[in-house]
């Protein structure tokens, strides 16, 4: 069976570094806000490109606290592309704010061209998702963000390392918000995640705000969370960040062949926004009719899809609230019918890659 993703293999790659750091932190007699968060901070910084890093329980803290400490909140809206994953939604509407959605292009991003449209003079915020390892056009949203006043968020969870006219993602906004989840680019062994910001006193809100508010041990300026990326998940990552860029030439090497070698005219295939590059964090094609026929086809294959994602937000029962309904947003209603991720992971072989692409092409030909 090749599985959609395989964590277990890109662990295998280098399993004996990522014992030897787990029975380091072990050993170590100290398990939060110690000096693997402090070192992991300082070389996610470095690598994206941002002055400072602030470690993180999981993506989702990381947009939520973000609009949180922009002072996004009850009564403003924040604009968001259509076929957003929902953990996007639920960082705009755990603060109270409205996401007003925006339809995605033919690049699986938010439509540049549409986003002034859907700007009211509620509109606070633009939070440009970073889709399946591909950058938006951030020149054309910071031109908007700044025409109008806008703060910018980046959800660069699925976005680990890739750029926009060679300018690494996350560095554009306010705010770059990272998730660590296990699956993502530069995934953890749990839940992790970060923002980087060059805002020196946003990012000390940051420190204060994720451990309950307090600067100084008992001494609470505000009412904070709990967010603490921990000693363990931030040391193993700090081995994780010394191969991602080998990670992400390994799937670069896969989506090409796969660009290459996939011919069913039924795939619409990934395409590319000049200017962008992607670190295919997933390879996402659309399948142009008969979708759930090519999943179970390809399952008796052995070949396991995922979907992302099968429902937009807006048509969730949990944004029921929002009054939305089907027809509202056609282009991304389409894609989550159209929407296919084939196997892409570290480790996978020629082998494996062959038969995906051999069993596509395959299908109703
Ligand atoms: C994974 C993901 C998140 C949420 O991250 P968690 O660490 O699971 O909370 C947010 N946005 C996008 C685009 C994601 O892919």
């Amino acid at each position: 069976m090749i599985m959609p993703n395989n964590l277990g293999r890109q662990y295998s790659l280098h399993a004996e570094e990522y014992k030897k750091k787990a029975c380091e932190v072990l050993d170590s007699g100290w398990y939060i806000l110690g000096k693997e968060v402090s070192a992991f901070e300082e070389e996610w910084a470095k690598y994206i490109g941002s002055k400072y890093c602030v470690g993180l329980a999981s993506g989702l803290d990381a947009l939520w606290i973000s609009f949180r400490l922009l002072g996004i909140g009850n009564g403003d809206e924040v604009i968001v592309c259509a076929n957003a994953y929902i953990a996007c939604v639920m960082g705009i509407t755990m603060n109270g704010a409205t996401p007003v959605f925006v339809e995605p292009d033919q690049y699986d991003n938010i439509d540049v061209d549409k986003i002034e449209a859907a700007i009211t003079d509620k509109t606070k915020a633009i939070l440009a998702v970073h889709l399946y390892g591909q950058a938006c056009n951030m020149t054309k949203i910071m031109d908007v963000a700044h025409k109008h006043n806008l703060k910018v968020v980046e959800d660069c969870a699925q976005s680990h390392g890739n750029h926009w006219n060679g300018k690494t993602v996350g560095t554009f906004g306010d705010v770059g918000c990272f998730s660590f989840y296990p699956s993502k680019g530069c995934g953890a062994f749990g839940d992790a995640g970060c923002i980087v910001t060059d805002n020196e006193e946003l990012a000390k809100m940051f420190r204060v705000f994720r451990n309950y508010g307090s600067e100084k041990r008992y001494h609470n300026m505000m009412v904070g969370s709990n967010s603490r990326l921990d000693e363990m998940q931030a040391g193993l990552l700090r081995v994780k960040l010394t191969h991602l860029d080998e990670f992400n030439e390994e799937r670069c090497r896969i989506a090409a062949r796969y660009n290459a070698e996939i011919t069913n005219p039924l795939i619409r295939k990934p395409q590319i926004r000049p200017g962008a590059d992607s670190t295919w964090h997933q390879y996402v094609v659309h399948v142009l009719g008969y979708r759930d026929e090519m999943i179970e086809y390809l399952e008796e294959c052995e070949i396991g899809t995922l979907i992302h994602y099968p429902l937009p937000p807006h048509l969730s029962e949990a944004y029921a609230y929002l009054g939305h309904q089907k027809g509202d947003f056609p282009i991304a209603e389409r894609y989550a019918e159209e929407v296919l991720s084939l196997p892409m992971y570290n480790g996978m072989t020629r082998d494996e890659q062959s038969e995906v692409i051999q069993n596509i092409n395959s299908f109703r030909s």
